[in-house]
């Protein structure tokens, strides 16, 4: 008999109620505007096959990508017509894939509305640039006469401190407004997950929440409304016990103090589980909390099983990955703390 090697020593549990309840919440938030979601990077890491559909049936209509790679994965699990792909077509091939599949193109420059209307135009998303300086329209093409022969769908901006109160924010919506104005469109959009706490001033028709979606909690005023919804587990691949002076992992960090009980945890740097969490992180079992002991490596990690001397080889224990406070402790961004979830989590 052969065992099946996806079944491996890591799982991602993905808890879909949360995910799906964290949309309608963000929905509700978001006020006479619509809820899309932002899905781009594997769904922030969590694997879109599990994501997508849920976020579907759950009444999300908009889906934000950023690769056409990423977008053709996606028309698999949703109708296309529901699919943007924020970094826009960069070649020709990019703008014909696009009207093949029926999936709408961000047009973020005069180069790829250019492209974009050479290949037969059709409805597209236009992303203008208030003042991020990343990507999108400057607003002075806004008036090229390329601009006025695209069909836009959604008129989008991005805020580049949402997660904070400073004028900037201000500044750029009322740059948004302008342009609401001055170009013909369907539907306008700016905000990502915390510009949705900014207000109904920042909601337009449609809101693009990616992080919160996934249990990040970008700003204090959102936090209530907020649940988990990644819980990484590991399992122990071996016990041992360590006597007083005994060092762990590479370079020694840790050496014990008296004799105790550890296990080396199926986790490591090469799945998200960088060496920030050396010394810092703790995992669990039941109420029990097991920290990390010495240097986090490729692919294991050390915990002490003081409080926990049931533990043995083969038992799964949770790591502690609540975002906000994994941010706080490791001084990754809640959003690397996701997409850096590798693939070797059976998710
Ligand atoms: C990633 C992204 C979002 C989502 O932002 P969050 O901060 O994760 O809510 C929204 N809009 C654009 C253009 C993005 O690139």
């Amino acid at each position: 008999m052969t065992s099946d090697p996806s079944c491996g020593p890591l799982r991602l549990s993905i808890d879909t109620s949360a995910l799906t309840a964290n949309w309608q919440r963000l929905n509700e938030l978001s006020g006479a505007a619509k809820a899309g979601a932002a899905v781009k990077a594997d769904g922030y890491g969590l694997g879109i096959a599990a994501i997508a559909p849920a976020l579907w049936t759950a009444g999300c209509r908009d889906f934000f990508a950023a690769h056409w790679s990423e977008a053709a994965v996606l028309a698999n699990l949703i109708p296309a017509s529901a699919i943007a792909v924020l970094h826009g077509p960069l070649t020709k091939q990019d703008a014909a894939y696009a009207r093949s599949a029926g999936i709408r193109p961000v047009i973020n420059s005069l180069h790829q509305a250019r492209l974009w209307l050479a290949c037969g135009g059709g409805l597209c998303d236009l992303m203008i640039d208030t003042g991020i300086n990343r990507l999108g329209l400057p607003l002075a093409h806004l008036g090229d006469p390329l601009v006025h022969e695209l069909q836009i769908d959604v008129l989008h901006s991005h805020l580049a401190s949402a997660d904070e109160d400073v004028p900037q924010n201000e500044q750029q919506r009322l740059a948004w407004d302008q342009a609401r104005g001055q170009i013909s469109h369907r539907r306008a959009s700016l905000a990502n997950s915390a510009g949705i706490a900014l207000g109904s001033a920042y909601h337009g028709d449609l809101t693009r929440p990616g992080l919160a979606l996934y249990g990040g909690i970008p700003c204090a005023a959102l936090s209530p409304h907020i649940r988990p919804v990644v819980h990484p587990e590991a399992a122990i691949m071996q016990v041992r016990e360590l006597g007083e002076g005994d060092s762990v992992g590479y370079n020694a960090t840790f050496t014990a103090s008296h004799q105790m009980r550890v296990g080396v945890v199926s986790l490591g740097y090469a799945d998200g589980y960088l060496r920030c969490w050396s010394g810092k992180g703790t995992m669990r079992s039941g109420g029990a909390i097991l920290p990390v002991l010495g240097r986090v490596s490729m692919d294991m990690t050390v915990i002490d099983l003081t409080t926990a001397p049931y533990l043995t080889e083969g038992d799964w224990v949770s790591v502690d990955y609540a975002l906000p406070e994994a941010a706080a402790k490791t001084g990754l961004s809640q959003y690397e703390l996701l997409t850096g979830l590798g693939h070797r989590f059976a998710r």
